[in-house]
Formats: C-alpha cells, sequence, structure tokens
C-alpha cells in the first residue's frame, strides 16, 4: 500500500545517509520529493535520477539549511516547481565532538546553526504555505542524545534537545490549523556520521541495543512515512524514539 501517493515533501540533508533513506522511502510510497545538500553535487543528482525512475517527481537544490535567506528561498522555488508542500522533514545536521574543555566556540556554534536554526529557517519558510492550505507535517530529526544527553556531545545534544522545545512549541501554537509537528529520536543509526566511530565502541554498542544491532535509514524512514501519513492525523507534540530499545 502506498501511504503517501499525492503528497509533496521538503527533506533537508538528503544526499546521503537517513535523509536519502527517507527520500527513497518517500519515493516508493508515492510521495514527490523536493530535496536538499550541503555540498555533495553529484550524489543529489544521482538520487535525483534514482528517484525519478521510480515514477514520481523529485528535485534536489543545494541549500544550506542554517542560512535564513536560502531557506526562504528553496520553499519558494519548491513550491514553484511542485505546487503544495505536504510534508517537512528536517534532517540536515552535523556533529563536531569534543569535550566540554576543547570544544571552540566556533564548533559550539556552528552546530547550533545548522542542526536547531535550520528547523526555525525551515519551519518560518513553510509556515504560510502550510496555513493557507489548513494541513501539514513537520518531522523534525532529533536524537536519543537529545534526550539523554551524551559526555562528549554537549554542542550536539543541546540542538537536538532545543528541537524538541521547538517542535512541541510547534504543536500548541499550529495544532489548531491542522499542522502537525513530531519529532524522530534516532538512536544509532548506521552512515557516513557514525561510521567515523571506532569499530570496538560500535560493536559494544550493538551489543548493548536490545534488539542488537545498529538501525538503518530504512528504520528511520519508516517511521517518517507514519509521520508523515494520514494514519498519524491525530498524532502532534510527540517525540517518536526509534532506537531499538536503546534508551529502555
Ligand atoms: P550524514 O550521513 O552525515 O548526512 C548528513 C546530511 O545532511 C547530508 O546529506 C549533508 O549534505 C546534509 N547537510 C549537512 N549540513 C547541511 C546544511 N548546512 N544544509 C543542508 N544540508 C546539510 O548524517 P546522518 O547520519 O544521515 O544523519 C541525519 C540526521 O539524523 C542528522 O540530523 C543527525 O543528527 C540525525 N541523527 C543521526 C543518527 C545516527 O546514528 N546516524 C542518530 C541520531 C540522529 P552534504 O552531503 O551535501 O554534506
Amino acid at each position: 500500500m502506498k501511504l503517501l501517493e499525492g503528497k509533496n515533501a521538503i527533506i533537508t540533508g538528503a544526499s546521503r545517509g537517513i535523509g536519502k533513506g527517507i527520500a527513497e522511502v518517500f519515493a516508493k510510497h508515492g510521495a514527490n520529493v523536493a530535496f536538499t545538500y550541503n555540498s555533495s553535487v553529484e550524489a543529489a543528482n544521482e538520487l535525483e535520477k534514482e528517484l525519478q525512475e521510480l515514477g514520481i517527481k523529485a528535485k534536489g537544490y543545494k541549500s544550506n539549511a542554517a542560512n535564513f535567506e536560502e531557506a526562504q528561498e528553496l520553499v519558494k522555488n519548491v513550491a514553484e516547481d511542485f505546487g503544495k508542500i505536504d510534508i517537512l522533514v528536517n534532517n540536515a545536521g552535523i556533529t563536531k565532538d569534543n569535550l566540554l574543555m576543547r570544544m571552540s566556540e566556533e564548533d559550539f556554534d556552528r552546530v547550533i546553526e545548522v542542526n536547531l536554526k535550520s528547523v526555525f529557517n525551515m519551519t518560518k519558510a513553510v509556515q504560510r504555505t502550510m496555513l493557507k492550505q489548513r494541513s501539514g507535517s513537520i518531522i523534525n530529526m532529533s536524537s536519543v542524545v537529545g534526550v539523554k544527553g551524551n559526555a562528549g556531545q554537549a554542542n550536539y545534544a543541546a540542538s537536538k534537545a532545543g528541537m524538541i522545545g521547538f517542535s512541541k512549541s510547534m504543536a500548541l501554537e499550529l495544532g489548531s490549523r491542522n499542522i502537525r509537528t513530531n519529532v524522530i529520536a534516532p538512536g544509532f543509526i548506521e552512515t557516513e556520521m557514525t561510521g567515523k566511530l571506532d569499530e570496538k565502541v560500535v560493536a559494544g554498542w550493538r551489543d548493548a541495543i536490545p534488539l542488537k544491532r545498529g538501525g538503518t535509514p530504512e528504520d528511520i524512514a519508516n517511521a517518517c512515512v507514519f509521520l508523515g501519513s494520514d494514519l498519524s492525523a491525530y498524532i502532534t507534540g510527540q517525540v517518536l524514539q526509534v532506537d531499538g530499545g536503546m534508551l529502555t
């Protein structure tokens, strides 16, 4: 069953990893996909072709989610190219890990800008369209680290916890217009972001997860399909942990 037939989605940061997985699964469920990337032009062009071959409308846009004006411009272009905007997935994110003692101001600011301010930028940009439509589903990609904290990731944890507060506020502000805002908190998902980690450490993590494996981008994408689709029509302001039981 195709759960997103006829819906238009914007996914930020989809040239690789979780975002790419969401774009692919959304397309398989019949959604038209507008996606962004920061610098991976070649990967984005390939994904655009791959998605189009699934018979839906797809387009990649180079757009820095951390930049307010670029987000405005992006949404203007997507609205022109696609028409309505039903789903926004704020997925773009980075890490710049270090213990606080060694964390530079620049690395703190950059992570907050890309991970948290981007959510403000994109939500502001789609707001008018979704208000006019009187419908919309916004999905923000947080992390279990935003729920629990993590040594060596104070900047990242702060950005991801901030996304939860922002999303709950949006659920309250926009609910009367049938715009839903939910958060996904992935646990350990095996992508380039986590590929940088030491294999021994990773093996230990896998073992500590009740489901005994790291997650895949598809695991996260399937949760996004649910939150983007009408199956979740009465769900807003929630944080859905997709973590194999990690935080249980
Ligand atoms: P990833 O493999 O590093 O991919 C990050 C994506 O974001 C890339 O497509 C990248 O584009 C894009 N991006 C980075 N900065 C951007 C910017 N300023 N503007 C627009 N796009 C930007 O990361 P991932 O593992 O898929 O993670 C995706 C999201 O899930 C992030 O928000 C991350 O914090 C969250 N998450 C991941 C895990 C995990 O275990 N992997 C766990 C919890 C939460 P380019 O290719 O052009 O650089």
